[in-house]
């Protein structure tokens, strides 16, 4: 598995940005794809970070969150876009591209649904109605009898 893989989500976003920021203040290598990294974060003194890139387990970082866990933190992850920019630049074109199509396909559906609904037969529309009325959350059945101004009839 590569080492993104077994970093969660977020600390790949922080990671990223924190290799756009420059965070990483020392690099050194260390052996064949190791390299040993400060990396400035929250704290006055800037973590110590060991990147082994062929296993990324083996990974350290001396902060909070990773410090004897063996989790990829986003110190790790950011030393690890330092050493490989290519790696960094295809993350963040394939995530935004992800993202992009996840939007397109809230569109399309959005779309869908609100197709199926012109096309409804007025009694399916009042039946529909009459559902998400009284199936639906209090506020939406307060709110329609508020609009409609139908308090006084009841
Ligand atoms: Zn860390």
């Amino acid at each position: 598995m590569g080492l993104l893989e077994c970093a969660s989500g977020a600390s790949v976003w922080r990671g990223y940005d924190y290799y756009k920021k420059k965070k990483i203040v020392r690099l050194e290598e260390i052996g064949t794809n190791a390299f040993s990294a400060k990396v400035s974060g929250n704290s006055s003194e800037p973590y110590s970070v060991e990147l082994h890139i062929d296993h990324p387990r083996k990974s350290k970082c001396n902060c909070p969150h990773a410090n004897g866990k063996r989790i990829i933190c986003k110190h790790i992850v950011a030393t690890y876009f330092t050493v490989l920019p290519d790696e960094a630049e295809k993350f963040y074109t394939e995530a935004t591209a992800y993202q992009e199509e996840e939007e397109k396909r809230q569109e399309e559906f959005s779309d869908k649904v609100c197709h199926y609904v012109w096309h409804m037969k007025k009694s399916e529309l009042q039946e529909a109605l009459l559902q998400l009325l009284f199936e639906g959350p209090d506020w939406q059945f307060d709110r329609f009898v508020r609009q409609n101004g139908l308090e006084d009839d009841w």
